[in-house]
């Protein structure tokens, strides 16, 4: 990987210097549908070269429709915007699982067209502005002074650097740093806080009506994003998602699992950190990824190899055990 991608990789670039992919990569996903219970999910896509965005939900309830995370890309919030007109409902909160950009991008263009907008999150994002995605500006302006920045990537770094120039805008209007019940749009749901997982603080929110887990990155494919994760409090929020009662798990990225599905990741999960923690040939811990994750991952083995032995490094590293201690 060229020296520069590391510090993008939470900007989601991770892979980006894969060779060419032979395989056929899956097309950006557009499962924008109806999920049962007054919900509606947005797919989002992670093409090959590109930066994802993470999957969205629609929910509405008596008072209104809510958004769950906004993504990165305008074709995103095109899609978003599309969702919420086919409901025909105004939007009176958005809910952000956590402040990586391609969940919290769409924030900004959301409230400037609805106004009523509350954003709900937690007060992580105030240490990401200062530090992680302020090093990772800092780092991209280096990168497209050197001329380090393929062509293909070059619209997603000036995209990100001009959203973290507005960060303050991507701030929540509701902290939520604590688990609690919450009533949104006249819908009653568990917000869960997840200390030290994906950052330093997740929420997810549980759906007990459905009993749906909406999980955010705490879920994801083709490889976990751990960019800026403490491996072991994500493990812990995993198990509180399984002990939840949830009977479905939306993920941060791909398409939703049943439990069943749930525990095969879960699992997957837990082996390649176990492995990564260990002193095996990390090699063997892509490779059981690649085994466990399997399902998830056809068509695009390259990609998901490259990206787990950079996340394997890193947690073998150490370099992540500083997230644990925030
Ligand atoms: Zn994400």
């Amino acid at each position: 990987m060229p020296r520069w991608l590391p510090a993008l990789v939470a900007l989601g670039l991770a892979g980006c210097a894969a060779k060419p992919a032979v395989e056929t990569v899956p097309p950006p996903r557009t499962y924008a549908h109806g999920i049962g219970g007054a919900t509606f999910l947005i797919g989002g896509a992670f093409p090959p070269g590109r930066s994802p965005d993470g999957n969205s939900l629609i929910l509405y309830g008596p008072e209104g429709a809510f958004v769950i995370d906004t993504g990165r890309h305008s074709e995103h919030l095109t899609a978003i915007r599309q969702g919420l007109s086919g409901i025909g409902m105004s939007p009176v909160a958005i809910v952000n699982t956590h402040w990586h950009l391609d969940h919290v991008s769409g924030n900004p263009a959301l409230k400037a067209a609805f106004p009523d907008i509350k954003v709900y999150g937690t007060s992580a994002i105030d240490g990401a502005l200062t530090g992680f995605l302020a090093k990772s500006a800092e780092s991209s302006r280096k990168a497209l002074a050197d001329g380090a920045v393929p062509a293909s990537a070059l619209a997603d770094v000036e995209g990100d650097l001009a959203t973290i120039g507005r960060g303050a805008e991507l701030r929540p209007d509701i902290i939520v740093d604590e688990s609690r019940d919450m009533t949104i749009a006249g819908r009653p749901l568990s917000l869960r806080v997840a200390r030290n997982a994906v950052t330093e603080r997740d929420l997810w929110i549980y759906d007990a009506a459905e009993k749906r887990a909406i999980v955010g990155d705490l879920v994801t494919v083709p490889v976990p994003f751990l960019d800026t994760a403490c491996p072991e409090g994500w493990l812990k929020a995993l198990d509180g998602v399984a002990a939840s009662g949830a009977e479905q798990v939306v993920p941060g990225h791909g398409p939703i699992m049943p439990i069943a599905d749930f525990a095969i990741w879960h699992r997957a999960f837990s082996d390649f950190i176990a492995c990564a923690r260990g002193t095996s040939a990390l090699e063997g811990c892509s490779t059981g990824w690649l085994t466990g994750a399997a399902k998830w991952i056809a068509g695009d083995t390259a990609r998901a190899k490259a990206m787990a032995d950079y996340y394997g490094e890193l947690v073998r590293s150490g370099k992540l055990d500083g997230y644990c201690t925030a």
